[in-house]
This record gives C-alpha cells, sequence and structure tokens, in this order.
C-alpha cells in the first residue's frame, strides 16, 4: 500500500530548528513500516485508507503531527478585535468534513506519543540550550557565566551487578546469607546466565539489599535536592562575604534539572547550575566578578557531599534515618564554544542529554519485570500500609501518599524542572509554535514570503495581543477512533525517528 501522502513529522532531531525549512534535501516520506500489525488491526488500516473522508483525515493527522492520542473537540472559536470588538475571523469544527477538531495530547513520554514526546523534546533542547548558549529572548551574555553540569546520585543500599568488571574480589566470601559478595565478571548483552547483562543493577544478595532505605531515601529525594540548593546558596554568601539573605543582591544560581532512574531503580540527576549576576526585573544580569566555574565547580561539589536530612521512620518499628547523597558525584565544568579539555562539555552536548531525559518515564528507563523492580514496588506498598496504620494515631506522617508512588518506584518529584529565570519558558515555545504555524498558513494563503530575519523575535515576543480569541468548545474524548486510525500515526512517528537519526549520523559524518 502507498502511504507516501502521509507526511511524517518533520520535528526532525533535536538539534534541528524546528523553524526551519530543511535545505538539506532529503526526505522523510518514506514508506511506512505496518507489516508487523495483526490481521484486525490491518483490515481496520485498509479501511480507514479506502474511506471517503480520507484525505480531511490524514489532514487532521498532519495538522497534529502524528499524535497518536488527541484529544477531540467540537466547538467553534471567534478571533475578535479587542478594540472594536469586530469579528475577523470565526472556526467552527462543523465546517471541518470529519465534524471535530484534532489537538496533540502533549505528552512528554515517548512511551506513550513518540510524536508528541519528540516535540517536547525539542522544546526542552531550545529551552536548555537557550539557558547556556543565549537566544530566544535570552541575553547572549549568558555563555559567559560560571556553567555546570552536575549528576547527584543515590547513596549505595547494598551492592547491585556492575557494568565493565564486576566487584572483583575473593569469590569464596559469602554474605550472611550465604551468598557470595564478589561477581567479578563482564556483564554482557545476549549473554545468558551469571555474565548476563539482564543483572546490571540487580543486587548481589536481594536480602542484603536495604530496600527500605532505598524507597525512603527516593520519598525524600525532592527534599534532599532542595536542601542542596540552599547549602549552595549558604555557600556562595560565605564566599562572596555577603548574609544568604542579602545573596539575591549580589549574584543567584539558575538550575535546569532532569531525575533518571538507574537500572537499580534509584533516581539520579543531572542539573546544569549557572550563576548569574543580582535579581533585576528586567531578567539576567551578569554575573559577580571572581567567582569562576572552576569555584563555582568546588562548591557545588561541598554542598552536594555535605548536605544531609534526617527523617523518622515509617512506624515506631522502623528507625529514623539521615539521608545523603552517594559519593558517585560529577561535577563538569560547561563551555559554550568547543573546549580544549576533554572534560569539559558543549553546551549542545548537555542540552541533548538533559532534552533525551525529560522525555523518559520510570518505566521506559527500568524493566520493571525485574525482581530487584518489583521488590521495590512491594516494599512501597508494605512500608506505605504501615504509615497508614502509624498515621491513625498522628496523622502527620510524611508517607501517607506514598503508595500512590509505587509505579514511579516512590520518586513524586517532577522529571525535568527549572528555576524561573533560567531560560525561555516551554509556554512561550508553544505560543511561539502556534503562532509560527498561523504566519505560514497566512503566508501559503496570501502567496508573500515570510520575513525569516524578524521572524523568531517576533514570535518569541510577549506582546500584548490586540484579537481576543473566543471560544467554545466542549471535550469528546481522546484517542483516534480505533487501532487502525491509531497505526497509522504510530508508523509515521517511528518512520520520522528514522529519518531524523539517519540525517543526523549523515551530518555527523
Ligand atoms: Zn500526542
Ligand atoms: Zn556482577
Ligand atoms: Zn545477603
Amino acid at each position: 500500500m502507498d502511504l507516501s501522502q502521509l507526511e511524517a513529522d518533520p520535528a526532525g532531531d533535536l538539534d534541528h530548528d524546528r523553524w526551519r525549512h530543511d535545505e538539506q534535501g532529503g526526505s522523510d516520506r518514506g514508506a511506512l513500516q505496518l507489516d508487523h500489525l495483526s490481521p484486525e488491526v490491518a483490515r481496520l488500516v485498509v479501511a480507514r485508507l479506502v474511506s471517503k473522508d480520507f484525505g480531511a483525515w490524514t489532514e487532521a493527522l498532519a495538522r497534529v503531527g502524528n499524535c497518536v492520542r488527541p484529544v477531540r473537540l467540537r466547538g467553534t472559536s471567534e478571533r475578535v478585535d479587542a478594540a472594536t470588538g469586530e469579528v475577523l475571523s470565526s472556526f467552527s469544527s462543523a465546517d471541518h468534513p470529519l465534524g471535530v477538531v484534532h489537538v496533540r495530547c502533549g505528552d512528554r513520554r515517548a512511551s506513550e506519543c513518540p510524536s508528541c514526546s519528540r516535540l517536547y523534546a525539542a522544546d526542552m533542547f531550545h529551552l536548555i540550550r537557550a539557558g547556556v548558549t543565549g537566544g530566544k529572548t535570552v541575553p547572549e551574555t549568558v555563555a559567559d557565566h560560571p556553567l555546570l553540569f552536575a549528576t547527584l546520585t543515590a547513596p549505595s543500599f547494598g551492592r547491585v551487578h556492575t557494568s565493565g568488571r564486576c566487584h572483583p574480589g575473593d569469590s569464596a566470601r559469602r554474605c550472611p546469607h550465604g551468598r557470595p559478595v564478589h561477581c567479578g565478571v563482564v556483564h554482557a548483552e545476549g549473554v545468558e546466565g551469571p555474565r548476563s547483562a539482564g543483572l546490571l543493577g540487580q543486587p548481589l544478595c536481594a536480602d542484603c539489599y536495604d530496600y527500605a532505605s532505598h524507597v525512603v531515601w527516593q520519598w525524600f529525594a525532592p527534599d534532599l535536592w532542595r536542601r542542596f540548593t540552599i547549602a549552595l546558596h549558604r555557600s556562595l554568601a560565605h564566599h562572596l562575604g555577603v548574609p544568604a539573605s542579602g545573596l539575591a543582591e549580589v549574584a543567584t544560581v539558575q538550575y535546569a534539572k532532569v531525575a533518571e532512574f538507574q537500572r537499580r531503580g534509584a533516581v539520579h540527576f543531572h542539573a546544569l547550575i549557572r550563576l548569574d549576576g543580582p535579581r533585576t526585573p528586567g531578567g539576567i544580569s551578569d554575573p559577580p566578578e571572581g567567582v569562576t566555574a572552576e569555584l563555582l565547580a568546588g562548591l557545588v561539589t561541598e554542598a552536594a557531599s555535605t548536605v544531609q536530612l534526617h527523617v523518622p521512620g515509617v512506624d515506631d518499628a522502623d528507625v529514623p534515618r539521615r539521608l545523603v547523597f552517594g559519593r558517585q558525584l560529577d561535577v563538569r565544568v560547561v563551555r559554550s564554544h568547543r573546549p580544549d579539555d576533554d572534560q569539559a562539555l558543549t553546551a549542545a552536548q548537555v542540552a541533548g542529554y538533559l532534552a533525551k531525559y525529560s522525555t523518559k518515564s520510570a518505566t521506559d528507563d527500568v524493566a520493571t519485570t525485574s525482581a530487584h523492580l518489583r521488590r521495590l514496588q512491594t516494599t512501597i506498598a508494605d512500608l506505605d500500609l504501615r504509615a497508614q496504620v502509624a498515621s491513625l494515631s498522628d496523622s502527620s506522617s510524611p508517607y501517607r501518599l506514598l503508595g500512590h508512588w509505587g509505579r514511579m518506584l516512590g520518586f513524586r518529584g517532577h522529571f525535568a524542572t527549572k528555576s524561573r529565570r533560567y531560560s525561555v519558558t516551554l509556554g512561550q515555545l508553544r505560543r511561539a509554535r502556534q503562532r509560527a504555524q498561523a504566519r505560514i498558513a497566512a503566508s501559503r494563503a496570501t502567496g508573500t514570503p515570510l520575513d525569516l530575519a524578524s521572524l523568531e523575535a517576533d514570535l518569541l515576543a510577549d506582546e500584548e495581543e490586540t484579537t481576543l480569541v473566543v471560544g467554545r468548545w466542549c471535550y469528546l474524548g481522546s484517542g483516534w477512533a480505533d487501532d487502525g486510525e491509531t497505526a497509522l500515526p504510530t508508523a509515521a512517528a517511528a518512520r520520522a525517528r528514522e529519518y531524523a537519526q539517519e540525517r543526523a549520523r549523515s551530518r555527523r559524518r
């Protein structure tokens, strides 16, 4: 079947500027892979392909960029001149051949919607990169600010199989449960048995592994991070010779961070940490003299390795704990230009890395089929029950909602966060994209070329709108009509992804 008229998602790879058209040739309009479909779904696909409104449907599909679970709306919108009340244009779902309007689901998780998650990752990439190099309303002088890429991990809760040579040592030594405390092999993909890479992140002895402490640590990880930022704030103030309460008049620290699950099911944080000048109403100011990136790295290392949080046990039978970050702390300087020393990272490297991780969900990263992760989940259920019982007599238990976060292995933080002044916002990028689409449509309709030079600044400007959009919409549901309709955008998104990867490879060559 020829599906070449279906436009694949042109989002491209992360490094691609979405508002500029592809000058490098090539095509993302190849054939779609549909041969893995079940006979039933294949029948539905064919029915859709030969349907009378197929053209209208592919238009709807293109408009949501192959979103696999779009929101369906019915209603009308009117653009009204704010000053005169004149209706400039109107739009109704009833005018559309399908009788409904589809809107992207906007899910950031690749496991939920490949297309929307790629768009989210592209926006994250731009947001993060703008915070490193400037651009998109962020002043270019940020490129000269001290900037670090730090990874903060969880401490050890017991030995797990690791990559490289795994815990070499005396294979005769046993733990109290009679299991070896050393492994000594190099775990590899495609191997069965004790050398299997499937063992990576699994404990050498599940009975020695401190599951309760792992869960409690994860539960408080967002608080521990917050403590770390406070500690950094204090030590920076100390270094600059100002009281912590007066630091904002001299310097501020901005963050963009993502949380990622390690194989052992513990989150770690990757963060960009940037030093700015005093808080000003106008935005981002130059950092104080005398704080280099290396000095900031020293302060970050000190804050991360000394910060601690004392938390109560889940009930009287449990122990209070002192939570800290793991010793595997990695703090690297980021340069806005190509670094001479290969330990330093470039802006594009970190932005790409953070953007990629921001679209992952817990279940994408860690196979919840592993015995270790299942045991983490049963530990959560068990601790939750104990906390429920304990909260009957003391309702202030900080563990009350633990049971709701089993699927996230007890991590209740956000997977991608940034401080307010780090960069442009996702909302600004979304509004800019909507404006861009409106302009491209207008330029096609009227035949006037787009003025690319002024376009970006214009699109991102937070101008007062002189027109109002008045809409009356009702939500009909989400998703396409059936599995056949869903199969097409799924295949198209996969095709677009392959194309983007191929193009990224050819650019590197
Ligand atoms: Zn979607
Ligand atoms: Zn091992
Ligand atoms: Zn043991």
